[in-house]
């Protein structure tokens, strides 16, 4: 392989600002003074305060040389599975930033913000329209957040017809969060195994849907990247043992267009908008997981709901079997914006043709790399594809190496040892968003690299040895974390 994309290039070291610098540097300069002297320096320096004194350029050179130290997928590919880190494109931000949108305060009268609520109120058309269903908040700030909506729903569902059950069930190949916010909202998460094919069986969920079961949240397409075949009729038995099927749509990237969620039985979904519908993630920045619903969870939607009367949008408190509100005004809104950006920029037949090629492109690296890696489940798969390390465990090669030595190519690893259903997971989810061409070199790096380990299993083992930083030790790095450089 002479295309190779990483190098040790420029990679600037950079001190603290607090090491930078020197006594009497300014980054500025104002005509000579007509008023007393202020000892501000002093003054900041009794209240324990210690700013460094740095030029104009001493502080850009500093941010920009950290920012060259990131990889974002503005950089290049992300093939993060289970993450959707497509490119997202720049109008959307540019929307987003205006400052009628980007300017407004929280508390403005409803009056003066019409054009905001109506964009909102759109938006939930758009999405109850894209899953096939009827009812639509906002408010949620992640995935998880919907998630945790999605457990009050069924919990507020539940106690209105007098019933009070207390377990949910979650499939074995579910996001850590599904469990997690069964069990913030009081629910016992029961476990369901999948079958040696990846996904769910009518037979495995009927033995745990009994009386006391609230329901189940079913990820579709799970997190292997593989279609729950079965979901119609375990959809039918969940309801006629009394429980409600929550959906987690954080993979909707691979179904935009092809599946109705709604005709398809879910009670509800949550979607991540800054997963499928652009906005830069990964970072911890904001984001949002609106929850779409069926007619029968409506009466118990957070709080506040946009309401529409003859082209007057308001915001509405008035429903008395709310859950309650979930978040601070009416949610993310900047996230929003780029969603109802990419939404309407795109058009119904794009964003299914961007379903369409996460799909193509995902089975493009799956049938090309399966010489080189063990793929447990052979057979079409959806956006992502899981492999594992079990040809390289002859080498003395593990996932983690081989995610390691891919760095030193010029690629972000994919997400490595998730699901926790298959044994040393690589897990990879290209998107639509990468060209053949940066398909082509990501697969020709990952097949080099598992020649590596047949040839030179140590390389692999010190790897990385182009970035910045080489492997870290990885415990120590998250209990005793230096934050100081
Ligand atoms: C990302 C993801 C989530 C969690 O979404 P956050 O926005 O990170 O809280 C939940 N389920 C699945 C399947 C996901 O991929």
């Amino acid at each position: 392989m002479d295309n190779i994309l990483g190098t040790t290039g420029l990679i600037l070291n950079e001190p603290l600002l607090w090491e930078k610098g020197s006594r009497g540097r300014s980054g500025f300069s104002l005509p000579s003074r007509d008023v007393e002297v202020c000892p501000i320096e002093d003054a900041l320096a009794s209240n324990g305060l210690d700013f460094p004194d740095l030029s104009e350029v001493d502080v850009v050179r500093h941010f920009t040389r950290l920012s060259t130290w990131n990889f974002g997928v503005d950089t290049g590919t992300y093939p993060l599975g289970s993450c959707t880190m497509k490119y997202n494109p720049k109008i959307n931000e540019k929307q987003a930033a205006l400052p009628g949108f980007s300017a407004a305060h929280p508390l403005l009268p409803q009056e003066l913000c019409q054009g905001l609520l109506r964009f909102m109120f759109d938006l939930e058309r758009f999405l109850a329209e894209i899953t096939g269903m009827d009812a639509v908040t906002l408010q949620p700030a992640a995935g998880a957040q919907g998630e945790l909506t999605g457990m009050l729903l069924i919990h507020a569902f539940h106690k209105s017809r007098g019933r009070k059950p207390s377990k949910i069930l979650v499939p074995d190949t579910a996001h850590g969060t599904n469990p997690a916010s069964a069990a913030l909202c009081g629910y016992r998460p029961i476990a369901v195994e999948s079958n040696e094919r990846g996904i769910l069986t009518v037979e495995n969920v009927a033995k745990s849907m009994d009386e006391d079961t609230a329901g189940i949240m079913i990820t579709n397409p799970n997190t292997l990247g593989l279609f729950e075949e079965n979901l119609s009729e375990i959809v039918d038995l969940v309801h006629a043992r009394g429980g409600l099927v929550y959906g987690d749509g954080a993979n909707m990237n691979a179904v935009l267009g092809i599946m109705d969620v709604g005709r398809a039985g879910l009670d509800m979904l949550h979607l991540n908008l800054h997963k499928t519908f652009s906005t830069p993630h990964g970072g911890g920045g904001p984001g949002a997981g609106p929850v779409c619903v069926k007619k029968h969870l409506e009466p118990f939607l957070p709080v506040p709901r946009l309401m529409e009367q003859d082209g007057h949008y308001a915001l509405s408190y008035n429903f008395p079997q709310t859950i309650g509100r979930l978040h601070a005004f009416y949610g993310n809104v900047g996230v929003m914006i780029r969603a109802y950006s990419y939404i309407r920029t795109m058009g119904a037949a794009n964003l299914k043709k961007a379903s369409q090629l996460a799909v193509l492109n995902a089975n493009y690296v799956k049938e090309r790399l399966k010489k080189s890696f063990s793929l447990p489940y052979d057979r079409p798969c959806m956006h992502e594809c899981v492999f594992t390390d079990k040809y390289q465990a002859g080498c003395k090669v593990t996932t983690l190496d081989i995610a390691k030595r891919l760095m030193d190519y010029g690629f972000h690893p994919p997400t490595v040892y998730f699901p926790l259903v298959v044994n040393g997971a690589i897990m990879i989810e290209p998107t639509e968003t990468e060209s053949k061409q940066d398909l082509d070199l990501f697969i020709e790096s990952l097949a080099a690299v598992a020649e590596e380990a047949k040839e030179n299993p140590d390389l692999l083992h010190q790897a990385p040895t182009k970035p910045k930083m080489r492997r870290l030790d990885e415990t120590r790095a998250a209990r005793k974390p230096c934050l100081t450089g």
